[in-house]
Parts: C-alpha cells; structure tokens; sequence
C-alpha cells in the first residue's frame, strides 16, 4: 500500500499517478454495473494458514457496451483464470483483476489463496479463538475472492467448503445445507445453496467447533423455522437471552410491519474478534459475542437490552437490507437509519417507552451531535468519501432513523405502514435508494414529502430559538420560533429545514395542559403560531418525545423548568425539563457564576418521592448531563471548570436529599429478576449511590462497598465499582483486585475492568490507563479489549482533556500502532482529537499536533488517514 505522503509528492511531481489510497468516491459518479452476476459457485478447502479459495461467476453483459469485466481483489493474488474453460489474457490493475470478455456471457474461473490466520484486519475470511469466519460488509468480500463487489450485483450462490472435519467439524454458511459428506484423512464437505439473490457484502461463512442452542418459530403463515445459536461449549448456558430475543423479534415483525421470515434456517454465531456489533448476513447472522452472551452474574442490565436491540436489529435487516438491499454505499443509511428506527421501536414496545427515548436521545447528542458540528460531519446520505468503514456513523444510524422516525411522526402510524408495505413489495429483490423509499411512502400515502428530502442531503444540527409571549388580557400566547443550521464542512450556506415539533402549553399554576398537543411544523426561517383562550400563564412544553433531532433554545426561567419537571404531562418533556435545569446551573457555573442549586435539588426531590414515575425514569430524570455535552454549551471549552461545576452540583444534590437517595440506593431486586421494575430498582439504585459519593466521600465508598460485595448480580457489581473507582482508598484497590481475579477468564467481564478504570473520574486517570495499557490482559487485536481501554478514556471527558496533553498523545499512540493491525478499529477512535477548535489555545494546538502525527505516519491506512486528514480541517 502506498505510503499517504504521496499526497504531497504528487504536489510537486504532478506526472505520479494518485495514490490510489486517496481517491475519493463521489455519488453523483454512480454508474449501474458494467456486468451483472446471477450465479457464483464457491468452493473453500479450509485451513486456519491457507484457505485455498475456487470460484466460478456465471457473468453477463449489463447493457450496450465494450467494457471488460472488472473484478475487484484486495490484496489476492490469481492463481488461475480460465473464461469459459480457457485459458485466456488478464490483467492487474491495482488491486483488481481485468479481463477482456468477448461476448455477453461467460463463466469466468479464478483461485486463489488466503490467510485467514494473518488477517489482523477482521476483514474477510479469519480466524478467532480457534475457529473460522468472514465479515464482508462493507468491502471485504474482495479479500476473499475476486469479484465486482459492490451491493448492486445480486447473486445466486451455491457453496461448497472443505475442512479437517476434529478442528471444524460445524461448516455453514448462508441458505439451506443441501449435500454433505465424509473425505480420507479425517476431512469433510458441506454445500450449501442460498435461493434468495444477494449482494456479496452478505455473504458468511463459519467453520469451528461450535455448539448449538436450538429453537424453532412457528411464522403468521405456518411455517416452521430452525433457530440455532452457536457458541463454544462453555458459552451455551449464556444463549437463552438471546434466543428469547430472537423469537420476540420475529413475532414484532410480524405484528408491526407484516413481515415474515422466509428461509427454513435462521443461524446466530458469536465470535470473540468482531469489529462491529454484529452483522445481518442472510440466514446466517454473524455476532460480536458481547451482543449474545449473558447471564445476571457477568452482564449487566445494560448488556442485556443491548443483545436484544442488536438481535433484533440484524433479524429485522432481514427484509430491510438484505430482501431490499442498498444500491451503492452512499444509500446506507436507508437500510441502517431505517433498521435502527425499527429495532427502537421494538426495544419500546418491549419496556418502558418513555426511558428507552430518553436513552436514545442521550446517545444522539453524546455521539451524533458532537458529530455533526465538527470537522466530520456528513449528511445522512454522504456526497463523497475515501473509505466506506468511516461512515458506519451515528449520523448514519442514528440520524438516520431520526429522519425515519420524523416521516413516521408526520404520517402517522397507518399511512407510514401502508408506504413500508410497499417499499418492500416494489423493491422486494432489488437495490434501491432513500429517493426509492421517500417515493413508496409518498405513493402510499398520498402525502408530499419532497420538502423533508433535505433531512438527507443537509448536515449539521438545526437549532430552534423558541419564546411565548402571553397576553392576559385578550387570552393570547404567541409561540415565535426561529430555525438556523451552523455550516459545515462543504455546506457553508444552509436552507431551512422542515422541523416537526410536537407542542403543547402547560399552565403555569395549575399544572394541566391548557392548550393540548399539536404538531407544529417548522419549515421557514422564522414562525409565529398563535393560541386562543389561554385563561393562565402558559409553559413552553416544545418537541415533546423529541418529535426532532434538533437542538431547542426556549428561554424559560429556573422556576418554569422546575414546574414543568413536575406536571408536564409528556414524560420526555418533563425528562427535558430537568436536563434543562441543570444544564443552567452547570454552564453557569463552569463560567465561574454563582448558582442557586435549590430549584434543581427540589425538582429532583420530587421525582424521587413522587408515586407515579418508574425507577428507571426517576433514575434517567436525576443523572445529571455529562461533561461532554455541558462541554458542547461552551463557547470555549474548559474541561477543568466544567468538571469542578458537575462535582459541585453533584456534591449539593447529595446533601441536599440525602435521606431519599440513601432510601433509594437500599432498594434492590433479586438478580435473576429482568422485568422493567427490576431493572430500573437497580438503575436507580447505582445512580443514587453516585450522588450520595458525591456528597460524602467516605460514606460513598464504605457503602459502595457494601453494594458490591453482597451484589448477586452484575448490574450492582458494576454500578458499585463504577463509584469505587472515582475514589480513594482501599475499598478501591479492593474491589479492583477482588473484580478482576473473579473474572480473568472471561473476556468480557475483563472488558468491563478495563472500561471501569478508563472512565475514571480521578486526577490520575491518565497514568493508570497508561500502566493499563501494559497489562498483561490488555491486547490491541481484540477490538472489544482496546475500546474499551482506549475508547472509554477518550470519551472521559475530563481525563483524556487532561492539561498535560497526555492524554491526547496516548490516544494518538494508540492509534498509530492499532492502524497497523486494524486500521477500521483505529480510525474510529480519531474523532476525540478533531475536537480541537472548541478548546483553549494549549489543549487545541496540542491536538492537532498529535494529528498531524498521525497522518504523518508512513504506511498509514486510508481509514485512519481520511479520519485524520479531515479532523484537521
Ligand atoms: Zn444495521
């Protein structure tokens, strides 16, 4: 690979070709595929070393031209090359093999040999903890065998594939087994057939000595479907979870988009190395293992909502991404924006809607916002990049399902499901576009939907200025509004979006909704809307259920928010109210301003006594905004001010309410207990324990303590050392200690030590993470062992923003080394540093110092280098 440099060679040497690291793909380039391939025979004879790989594409001539077939390689090598049984001319260019086809069909031949064992990428076919698997998404099935890898070439395939049959003696890939049989020498065959035509990028295949957890489910229509999760061994007794999850996903499909499984076999793998969190591959779903393994003793609340958002995301990827897959990378996010919107909407039905918002919401504007007004933002559908791994985003995602979530919101319900009916139907087996899926919502509906196309074309987040003026007199409250989106890169100049904003007013003294819940829809530079017949002073309750993602500014006084926090009858908004609260105090007093602490402390005070709310949204209600996003108030960042103004705010609510916080932390559930009560017992009961630290140090760490030598569960276990680990003294190093000899041989409760102590919040964070870094257990090729060391502390806001700067320059290691390995897991962890420009003089030239390393690195990647060349500016 080309050293990136050559980008400034070519500078002064305008003759050298461009480095064919750098080119950047543009969307509006796009171009339907010169050949099409309806059929691929694959033929594997496995081996951890040397796979050798055979296959056979059975190619057509797409349209009227004299092209030659392109097939795209990663660093492969030909061993053969036969068209139609002949021998006959090819060539190289780059990485990609050319061949000049002389009619309109042939079947085209080539082998190859890889190396899966030294595949550090995790890309392609490779080997993890003894056994084989592929990851193909986005372009990975190029490093398997040649091919024009792109997602709108369909193909039949058919696979064989060949192994010692004591080291894997489980071979599957995607479809239904079709033959198998028994060879000399301890070896065996499997075949495979997949009916249903597909894009490479959704190819797998697994050979390992794996175990089963097998189920069935029964479709709407009758049909009966084999479920299996495979596992090593040991790890079976951690798959119930996951299965009860798959199961619940099938059915919500079902009931809620009228859309049933379609293969006889449905197949979950775990895997230990896995870059993602999992991947949809037809039938033959392949997983990180932190999205399958759990049970109460080593995975937490948390990790169990995950697995069953993430096995619901891929079952539901099913029909939208692989039955309607995308035409090019540019059209992501219409099956990941969309996906997400459906595995939200599950993760909803299945508990507590008004956290899981709230939860949601707290995501986008810790990852996606920070996102979208920095040096890396894109639109949810991109206009160009360098490598296609840099924008599995939260824009992407997280966005995404915004926008969807916003059409759903404007439809409604039954007009959205009419035009999903028949997106799927129109476009069942084909790869198609945002445009293509606007179009059957609209053609279903008969509602105009072309003003929101903006959504996908315009980054940046828009910010709302909202202000009501109240007439006592003649019963008039005047809402004026005002949208404006900051430029970003490449868009200087921004348009007014249509903003949906779900609005009500709240009466000021009586608390009741005095004028009740419309949707405003914003779509000028500036609105009035008026309200009749308001008989008392009204409270602004605005974008109530986060109708957009967008950001508010409603100039409302300490003592509205506090009301609103109390009565405001939509549980978001009153979530919003108290985020809102203290989001004043905090920036206030991160600018040194004196804060009156006591409007947030009694707001708190009453959600927690009060009997209405859950645990889990008294618990959300309370947590006070993290640095990161009091940071993203700040004209200029000081990390140090704004974490002494959290410290402090915390320190006053532990003091302030005591007694309810001790009362709340003395709750508990039984471990095994899963149900949304349970869980939100324990959630409140950690956040309680935090506040109660932040008031009394000792008494913190003394019940802290408490709480995790007697948890039986690890949702307790970890909240309590989450606390220790802030503090001093040996109940500390106790725990640390205690933690991690319990469980050093299993790989994702090590996780959580690491990840425990890189989320510090102690002067001393950096040097421990850089101790950490030695450890014997810490390890850069496992992408769950490095987040979460390294990813955890850069996203620890006050530690890795420590004023030494050395901080930034262990990520920047960090980074520099990982690329070498597995550029995809090194160049998101680049996003921290690009954070420069909201920093004072020091930190921020300190940043782009350590960035300016890194893209100076010989050998760089084209990830890490578009990452870190773009967060340069
Ligand atoms: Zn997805």
């Amino acid at each position: 690979m080309a050293d990136v440099r050559t980008i400034t060679d070519a500078e002064t040497a305008p003759e050298a070709p461009p480095s064919p690291t750098h080119v950047t793909i543009r969307r509006e380039d796009y171009r339907p595929p010169d050949w099409l391939v309806p059929e691929i025979h694959l033929d594997f004879v496995l081996d951890t070393e040397s796979t050798r790989v055979r296959a056979r594409l059975s190619v057509e001539r797409n349209g009227d031209h004299d092209r030659p077939l392109r097939l795209a390689g990663d660093a492969l090598t030909p061993l053969s090359v036969l068209v139609d049984g002949a021998d006959v001319p090819w060539r190289m260019e780059g990485p990609d093999l050319v061949i000049d086809v002389a009619g309109d069909r042939a079947a085209v031949e080539t082998e190859v040999v890889i190396h899966p064992a030294a595949n550090t990428r995790l890309m392609g076919l490779y080997a993890s903890g003894g056994m084989l698997c592929t990851q193909c998404e986005a372009e990975g099935f190029r490093r398997i065998t040649f091919f024009p890898d792109r997602p709108d070439v369909l193909s039949r395939y058919r696979v064989r594939m060949e192994a010692d049959e004591a080291r894997f003696p489980i071979l599957l890939t995607n479809g239904n087994p079709v033959a198998s049989g028994r060879l000399d020498g301890g070896r065996h065959w499997a075949e495979w057939e997949d009916p249903f035509p597909k894009p490479s990028y959704l190819f797998a295949l697994v050979a390992g000595d794996l175990k089963p957890n097998r189920d069935s489910f029964t479709t709407m229509s009758g049909r009966k479907v084999d479920l299996a999760i495979w596992v090593r061994e040991a790890d079976l007794p951690k798959t119930d979870h996951a299965m009860e999850s798959l199961k619940a996903a099938m059915a919500w499909d079902e009931r809620v988009y009228g859309r049933e499984y379609d293969l006889d076999l449905f197949n979950i793998v775990a895997v230990s190395d896995f870059n993602m969190g999992a991947m949809e591959n037809k039938g033959l779903n392949i997983f990180n293992s932190a999205y399958v393994l759990a049970d109460s003793n080593t995975a937490t609340d948390v990790d169990f909502d995950n697995i069953a958002r993430v096995v619901a995301h891929e079952y539901f990827h099913n029909w939208s991404g692989d039955r309607v897959t995308c035409r090019d990378w540019f059209q992501l996010s219409l099956k990941e924006g969309f996906t997400v919107f459906r595995d939200q909407s599950f993760s909803a039905d299945m508990g507590s809607a008004a956290v899981k918002r709230i939860e949601d919401v707290r995501s986008l504007r810790m990852i996606q916002f920070p996102e979208d007004s920095g040096p890396l933002a894109h639109p949810v559908r991109p206009d160009s990049y360098m490598e296609i791994s840099n924008f599995y985003t939260a824009t992407i995602y997280n966005k995404g399902a915004e926008l969807i979530r916003m059409l759903h919101t404007v439809l409604g319900a039954e007009k959205f499901r009419a035009g999903t009916d028949l997106y799927f139907e129109r476009h069942d087996g084909e790869a198609a576009t945002c445009d293509d899926f606007v179009k059957a919502l609209e053609d279903a509906s008969g509602v105009d939907l072309s003003a929101f196309k903006i959504w996908y074309s315009q980054a940046g987040t828009p910010v709302v200025e909202a202000h009501v003026d109240y007439d006592a007199g003649s019963g008039t409250a005047t809402l004026e509004l005002e949208q404006r989106v900051a430029p970003t890169p490449g868009q200087p100049d921004k348009k007014p979006m249509p903003i949906p904003l779900r609005t009500a007013l709240i009466g000021e003294q009586s608390g009741a909704e005095i004028a009740s819940e419309q949707l405003i829809l914003l779509d000028e530079p500036r609105q009035t809307v008026r309200f009749d017949g308001v008989t008392e002073a009204p409270l602004l309750s605005i974008n109530r259920g986060f109708s957009a993602p967008v950001i508010v500014r409603a100039q409302r006084s300490p003592h509205a928010l506090e009301r609103l926090a109390q009565s405001d009858t939509d549980p978001f908004a009153r979530y919003e109210a108290m985020q809102e609260l203290a989001m004043g105090l905090l920036t206030a007093g991160a600018r040194g301003e004196e804060v009156d602490a006591e409007p947030l402390i009694r707001a708190a005070g009453n959600t927690l006594g009060s009997n209405a709310l859950d645990p889990a949204f008294k618990a959300e209600a309370i947590l006070l905004p993290q640095e990161a996003v009091i940071a993203e108030r700040m004209e200029v960042v000081d990390p140090d001010a704004i974490h002494r103004a959290r410290e402090q705010l915390r320190t006053a609510i532990g003091r302030g309410l005591s007694a309810e916080l001790t009362r709340a932390q003395a709750a508990t559930a039984p471990g095994t207990d899963h149900s949304p009560l349970a869980k939100g017992t324990r959630r409140l009961r950690s956040v309680a324990l935090n506040f109660i630290a932040g008031g009394d140090a000792a008494a913190g760490a003394h019940l802290a303590k408490a709480q995790f030598d007697t948890a039986d569960n690890m949702t307790d276990r970890q909240g309590a050392l989450a606390v220790l680990v802030s503090l001093e003294g040996t109940e500390r190093e106790d725990a640390l200690k205690a933690f991690f000899e319990r469980f050093s041989d299993d790989p994702l409760v090590v996780d959580k030590w690491f990840a425990l102590q890189a989320s510090a919040q102690r002067a001393d964070t950096v040097e421990q993470v850089e101790k950490l870094a030695r450890h014997p257990a810490f390890t850069m090729s496992n992408p769950n062992r490095l987040r979460s060391l390294a990813g955890n502390f850069s996203m620890n806001h006050w530690a890795f923003n420590d004023a030494s700067g050395r901080g930034y320059r262990f990520l920047a290691d960090m980074i520099i080394a990982a690329d070498k390995l597995n550029p995809q897991i090194a160049a998101r962890l680049v996003p921290p540093l690009g954070r420069w420009r909201r920093f004072e003089p020091v930190r921020s030239a300190t940043m782009r110092e350590q960035l300016e390393r890194i893209v100076g690195t010989s050998d760089l990647s084209r990830d890490t280098y578009e990452q870190a060349s773009k967060s340069l500016g």
